[in-house]
C-alpha cells in the first residue's frame, strides 16, 4: 500500500513504531496530490512547504516519545474554517483575499494535537449549495468519475479525502453538507450534534444550523477525528459543556440489543434512485445479521423539513452576511462614487448568484408583514420536526435512512435549476433543524459504479451509539475498500 493510500489510524501505528515519519508520510500525500489535482480540483489553497515544516516538528516530538492524538497526520480543512496566516476564502470572491488574523478553536484543537494542516479545501460559496458549483474559483470533480459533482457543499473536502489528498479533513454541514457529498465520494462524513465542536472560527451560514465534523476514509478515524475535534469552547455561546467520551472505543462484537427505526415518509419520497433503494435494503439486512432489531417509525413532519430550512437557513445568511460590506475587511468595489453605491457594487461583485438569491430570500422573509408568514410559521413547524424525532427516540436507538435521493449527477446537470438542488438534501436537512448527530458510511455502489452511503442519526450526544453501530456496519462490509481509479 502507498502511504497516501494509509488511514489515519494505520499511519499512527507506524509513526509511532517509528516504521514511517511523518516527513516521508507528508511528502507522499503531497506527491499524490501534484499527480491528481489538476484532475480532481480539491484544494483553493496547499501550503505543502508549511506541512513539511510540522511534519519535521511532529517527527521530533515522536523522536522523543512524545505520542501526540494526530501527531505527525496530514489533515486539510474546508475553506471556511479560520487559520491564522492563511487565506480563508469560503469559496468567495468577497473573501478571497482574506487572512485570518486568528485560529478557529477546531484549529487550535488540531495543532495542539500535532496534526499537520496541508491546505484548504474547495466548497460551495458560504457552503452555499450541494454540488462544489457555487465556487468563486473552481468545480471540484467526483474522483469516481471525473464528469460528476463531488456533492457539497464540502466537495473539496469529500473529493480530497476519497483521492487520498489528504489523511482526513473537516468540513461544516448546515443542511447536509459534510453527508451528502461524503455519500458521493464514498468516504464516511460525521455532523455531530449541535454544540459538540466549537464554531468559534468556522464563518457562519446558519448559526442555527452549522455545525463542523470530520470526514474520513474510516469509521475509526472519524472517531479519532471527532474525539480530537470535540469540546467545550467558551469563545462559542453554543458550545456545550459536556465530557467527551471515548469516541476511539470501538468494538465490532454485534449490535444486539440495538433498535433501528426505518422512517416510512423517507422511503416514499417521489423520485428516490432505485439503486439507492436497492443499496438501503440490503444496508437493512445487513444490520438484521449483525443483531439489531428493524421497526417501522414515521416522522410526519420531516416532508416539511427542506420547506422550513430554505426559510430558515436564508434569514440567518441574511443577517450573518451583512458584514460584507467593503468596509470591515474582504472585498470592495472600487467603481463606487457614493456610499450607497459602494456597498451595492462591493455586494453584487463579491457574491456569486447563488449566495445574492439567499440573501433576497431571507430578507423578505424576515421583512416586516412577512415575518409571521414566513420565518415565525418555519420556527413553529421546526418544533414539530424536533418533536417527530423525540417520539422516534422513544421507540429506537438509531434511524436509518438513504443520504441522498440519487448518486452523483452530472456537473452542469442541474445547475439551471435551484429547486432540483435544494431537494438534494431531503434526507439530511432534518437533522440540522433537530440538532442532532448523523453520520455517512458507504453502504453499497450504483449499476455506474458510483459510491452510495446510508445515513445513520441519533438523539443528542449519542455520537458514541452512531459511531459503533456504524464501525460495525462497516466491519461487516467491504465497500469502504475500494478506490476510485484516478
Ligand atoms: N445544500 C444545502 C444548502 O445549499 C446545505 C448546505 C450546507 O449544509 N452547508 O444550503
Amino acid at each position: 500500500m502507498d502511504l497516501h493510500e494509509l488511514t489515519i489510524l494505520k499511519a499512527l501505528e507506524l509513526i509511532q513504531t517509528r516504521a514511517i515519519s511523518s516527513t516521508e508520510l507528508t511528502k507522499a500525500v503531497i506527491d499524490r496530490i501534484d499527480k491528481v489535482e489538476n484532475k480532481v480540483n480539491a484544494y483553493i489553497t496547499l501550503v505543502p512547504e508549511e506541512a513539511l515544516i510540522s511534519a519535521a516538528m511532529a517527527d521530533q516530538e515522536i523522536k522523543q516519545g512524545n505520542f501526540l492524538p494526530l501527531g505527525g497526520i496530514p489533515l486539510a480543512i474546508k475553506d471556511l474554517i479560520c487559520t491564522a496566516g492563511l487565506k480563508t476564502t469560503c469559496g468567495s470572491k468577497i473573501l478571497a483575499d482574506f487572512i485570518p488574523p486568528y485560529d478557529a478553536g477546531l484549529i487550535t484543537k488540531l495543532k495542539q494535537a500535532g496534526a499537520v494542516i496541508i491546505g484548504k479545501l474547495n466548497m460551495d460559496e458560504f457552503a452555499m449549495g450541494s454540488t462544489n458549483e457555487h465556487s468563486a474559483f473552481k468545480n471540484t470533480h467526483n474522483p469516481w468519475d471525473l464528469s460528476r459533482i463531488p456533492g457539497g457543499s464540502s466537495g473539496g473536502s469529500a473529493a480530497a479525502v476519497a483521492a487520498d489528498m489528504c489523511l482526513g479533513a473537516f468540513g461544516s454541514d448546515t443542511g447536509g453538507s459534510i453527508r451528502q457529498p461524503a455519500s458521493h465520494c464514498g468516504v464516511v462524513g460525521m455532523k455531530p450534534t449541535y454544540g459538540r465542536i466549537s464554531r468559534f472560527g468556522l464563518v457562519a451560514f446558519a448559526s442555527s444550523l452549522d455545525q463542523i465534523g470530520p470526514l474520513a476514509k474510516s469509521v475509526g478515524d472519524c472517531a479519532l477525528l471527532l474525539k480530537t475535534a470535540s469540546g467545550y469552547d467558551p469563545r462559542d455561546s453554543t458550545s456545550v459543556n459536556k465530557s467527551v467520551p471515548d469516541y476511539s472505543d470501538l468494538k465490532a462484537n454485534g449490535l444486539k440489543n440495538l433498535k433501528i427505526g426505518i422512517p416510512k415518509e423517507f422511503l416514499a419520497v417521489k423520485g428516490i434512485d432505485a439503486d439507492v433503494l436497492r443499496v438501503i435494503n440490503s444496508t437493512i439486512e445487513t444490520f438484521k445479521a449483525l443483531g439489531a432489531e428493524i421497526i417501522d417509525i414515521s416522522l410526519p413532519h420531516t416532508k416539511y423539513s427542506v420547506a422550513v430550512y430554505y426559510v430558515i437557513a436564508p434569514a440567518e445568511a441574511s443577517s450573518n452576511l451583512a458584514r460584507y460590506d467593503g468596509v470591515k475587511y474582504g472585498f470592495r468595489s472600487d467603481e463606487a462614487e457614493n456610499l450607497d453605491q459602494m456597498y451595492s457594487k462591493t455586494r453584487s461583485k463579491g457574491f456569486g448568484t447563488e449566495v445574492q438569491r439567499r440573501i433576497i430570500l431571507g430578507t423578505y422573509a424576515l421583512s416586516s408583514g412577512y415575518y409571521d408568514a414566513y420565518y415565525k410559521k418555519a420556527s413553529q413547524v421546526r418544533t414539530l420536526i424536533i418533536k417527530d424525532y423525540k417520539q422516534a427516540f422513544n421507540l429506537c436507538d438509531l434511524i436509518l435512512t438513504p443520504v441522498t435521493p440519487t448518486p452523483a449527477f452530472k456537473i452542469g446537470e442541474k445547475i439551471e435549476d435551484p429547486l432540483q438542488l435544494y431537494l438534494s438534501d431531503i434526507f439530511t436537512i432534518s437533522a440540522n433543524l433537530a440538532g442532532i448527530p448523523g453520520i455517512c458510511v458507504p453502504a453499497g455502489f450504483s449499476d455506474k459504479g458510483l459510491p452510495i452511503g446510508m445515513q445513520l442519526l441519533g438523539s443528542h450526544f449519542q455520537e458514541d451509539l452512531l459511531l459503533n453501530a456504524a464501525y460495525n456496519f462497516e466491519q461487516a462490509t467491504d465497500f469502504h475498500r475500494k478506490k476510485p481509479d484516478l
